[in-house]
């Protein structure tokens, strides 16, 4: 079973040879009376809270971080081949957490949820209809309180959670303008994602003159998946009564910019009564059927798009996991490993 092994913590930028794959010999076989499902991997999820976990010292309640020399885990859609669990039977599918292999024995079905393959394409119940999905949903509804005429505004649009989240804004009749890295992801937000607006943020990089030029009216919601300099500059656009769900910091996983550094202009916050409020997708997951559900119902009626970056082989993982941090995909990033 080959299985993708943590070998050494990045220091910045994850570089390839910080995973390595190597042909372990897990025992495969089923402990009878265990509960235990043995999975064969058909989809595993890249995100950017694993390079979170990729840091020695990143003690948390968030998650814990990866050991040297084991597996890292992912989430991924897998089809059960053997079960001693008493609700997870051969031949199903699921989706949930793994010890990324090609194989992988789950004990107890630890956090492995069904899904159906009638509904959507299994990979998208790791995007669009999974954790990136949800928490789209979670940041926007619960914390963002959306009403008609409202100004959104989403970093890292054009990825996994920014690409859902502005969609659902739109359908929630908010005005909504993404920042993304590269113009062609402008436009295809423009184009193709019903995005009324969009920028380069690499290219306009007076970021406090840039929301003022997009933002004339200020911002009633701002998505936060970035923090670091582009939160000081939001903060100066907010409107009165603004609302911040704060989803993700994306400028400090690599340390391109540190918590020491500080953020500016937090006066805002007093000033104009914002709500700016963390959330961890996981303490949501019991809204996930009904959201299924309902974004399912969107997609077939044409309401919601969906795309996918995809990369074929786990051999291949780590590449597209640095592709990912830097910016070289346009929506959800899965790994294709196996079919059925
Ligand atoms: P994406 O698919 O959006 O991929 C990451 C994207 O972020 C890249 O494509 C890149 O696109 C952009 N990016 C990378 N570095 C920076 C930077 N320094 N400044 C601005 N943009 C950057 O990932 P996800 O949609 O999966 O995740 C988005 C955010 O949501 C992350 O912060 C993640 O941690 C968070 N998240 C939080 C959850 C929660 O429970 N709170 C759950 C899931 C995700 P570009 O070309 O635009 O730079």
């Amino acid at each position: 079973n080959k299985q993708v092994i943590l070998v050494s913590y990045p220091k910045d930028w994850v570089i390839e040879d910080n995973l390595r794959i190597e042909e372990t010999d897990i025992h495969l076989s089923l402990k009878p009376g265990c509960g235990h499902v043995l999975l064969q991997t058909l989809w595993a999820s890249v995100d950017p809270y694993l390079r979170w976990r990729m840091q020695e010292s990143k003690e948390g309640l968030y998650a814990q971080p990866f050991q040297l020399g084991k597996p890292i885990v992912v989430r991924a859609v897998s089809k059960v081949i053997a079960s001693d669990h008493q609700e997870i039977h051969v031949g199903e599918f699921v989706a949930g957490p793994i010890s990324l292999g090609e194989y992988a024995l789950v004990e107890g079905g630890q956090g492995l949820w069904k899904v159906d393959p009638n509904l959507a394409p299994l990979s998208y119940y790791l995007g669009l209809l999974g954790a990136p999905g949800l928490t789209a949903w979670a940041g926007l509804n619960l914390i963002g309180e959306p009403k008609p005429g409202d100004e959104f505004f989403v970093s890292a649009a054009a990825g996994a959670v920014g690409l859902v989240v502005g969609q659902l804004a739109k359908l929630k009749g908010c005005r909504v303008v993404g920042s993304v890295g590269s113009d062609d992801k402008v436009e295809l937000l423009k184009k193709e994602f019903g995005y009324d607006d969009a920028f380069n943020y690499k290219k306009e990089v007076n970021w406090d003159a840039t929301l003022g030029k997009y933002f004339p009216q200020g911002i009633d919601i701002y998505f936060e998946n970035v923090g670091g300099r582009m939160l000081e500059a939001v903060l100066n656009h907010i409107n009165l009564n603004g609302r911040i769900p704060v989803c993700g910091m994306l400028s400090s996983y690599n340390q391109e910019w540190t918590e020491q550094e500080g953020v500016r202009n937090l006066q805002n916050i007093l000033e104009k009564c914002v709500k700016m409020q963390g959330f961890i997708v996981s303490h949501h997951f019991h809204h996930l059927s009904t959201y299924i559900q309902e974004v399912a119902g969107y997609l077939k009626e044409g309401k919601i798009k969906y795309k996918e970056h995809v990369t074929e082989g786990l051999e291949n993982f780590a590449k597209s996991f640095i592709g990912m941090l830097k910016g070289a995909n346009f929506g959800k990033v899965v790994v294709h490993i196996s079919d059925p």
